[in-house]
């Protein structure tokens, strides 16, 4: 039994040494993503329940890495985090999605919103509120295009530093949402104090509304609380045609999710915009 505890303390080791070494490398590589254009942006349309028609969009991150190919943002943004890259990788997802809207403004498919997701480490550097204004004097975007999604557990951890953040972006008129809300815990009675403008609602909510009573009645509270507060609604994860007509019985503002569109280039969400496709 001793011998065979040894063998597997030896193979826990060997298999830890292989994951810091893939980390390592993952972390050199993370180094140079950037000035070798590696990032992209994928755009998932948000659609207006009512309306049916495409009214902004959400950015996210993809890094084509030489190797491993496409990898998702959970494999990449926490090291990014760790290792402070996070600021040169969240200012350059910034001014791109700034960049792409209004270019997509300039060639005629209307006024989108480009919601650009923020990561604790970002949300909490000191030159935050400068660097936004530059990147929206730099591309000429106006503020109220853009908006900058916070998750609750970001907020919540420090209450009085982050309204002191939000009321630094508030002037410069950018607008702000709670990504993910119902997951982390937040207070209900600070939500009244921060300068938001969104809730979105996260999918795994939407996912089970149409299953699972409980969830449907969260839902629902969730969209009659943020319309009490003068908040629009986004309900993320809409996956099928029965949630989206509960959303809309429901009054829910906007949606996003498979149901319309996957998150997609930038090139094919230019199409989808061309075609003017509708709910
Ligand atoms: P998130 O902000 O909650 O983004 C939504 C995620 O749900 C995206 O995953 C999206 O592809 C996925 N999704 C969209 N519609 C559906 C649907 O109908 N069903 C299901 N099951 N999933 C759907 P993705 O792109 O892998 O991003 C994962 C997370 O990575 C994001 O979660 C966000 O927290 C983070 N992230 C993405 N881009 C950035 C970025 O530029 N900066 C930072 N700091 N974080 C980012
Ligand atoms: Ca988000
Ligand atoms: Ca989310
Ligand atoms: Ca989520």
């Amino acid at each position: 039994a001793k011998e065979m505890g040894g063998n597997n303390f030896q193979f826990y080791t060997a298999a830890m040494n292989a994951r810091l070494l893939e980390r390592l490398s993952i972390e050199k590589d993370l180094r140079n993503a950037i000035e070798r254009e590696e990032f992209v942006l994928h755009y998932q349309p948000q659609v207006d329940i009512r309306t049916g028609r495409i009214v902004g969009m959400e950015a996210l991150i993809r890094w084509q890495h030489p190797t491993l190919g496409m990898v998702l943002p959970h494999r990449f943004i926490g090291l990014a985090e760790e290792t402070g890259l996070i600021g040169v990788i969240g200012a350059w997802v910034l001014h791109t999605a700034c960049a792409q809207t209004k270019s997509w403004e300039r060639a005629g498919y209307g006024q989108l919103r480009v919601a650009v997701n923020l990561s604790a480490r970002q949300f909490t550097q000191k030159d935050l509120v400068q660097s936004i204004a530059n990147i929206l004097a730099e591309t000429g975007l106006a503020p109220h295009f853009l908006e900058l999604e916070l998750t609750e557990s970001l907020l919540m951890n420090d209450v009085e530093a982050a309204i002191e953040i939000l009321q630094g972006l508030r002037a410069l008129h950018v607008q702000m949402s709670i990504d993910d809300f119902g997951t982390g815990y937040s207070s209900l009675a600070y939500l009244r104090r921060f300068p938001i403008d969104v809730l979105k609602i996260d999918r795994s909510f939407v996912r089970d509304m149409t299953l699972d009573s409980d969830d449907a009645v969260i839902v629902k509270s969730v969209i009659s609380l943020a319309h009490n507060l003068k908040l629009r609604v986004v309900a993320e994860g809409v996956e099928t045609q029965e949630q989206l007509m509960h959303l809309r019985i429901l009054e829910c503002d906007v949606m996003q999710g498979y149901f319309f569109s996957n998150p997609v280039p930038a090139e094919t969400f230019g199409q989808i915009l061309r075609e003017g496709k509708c709910l």
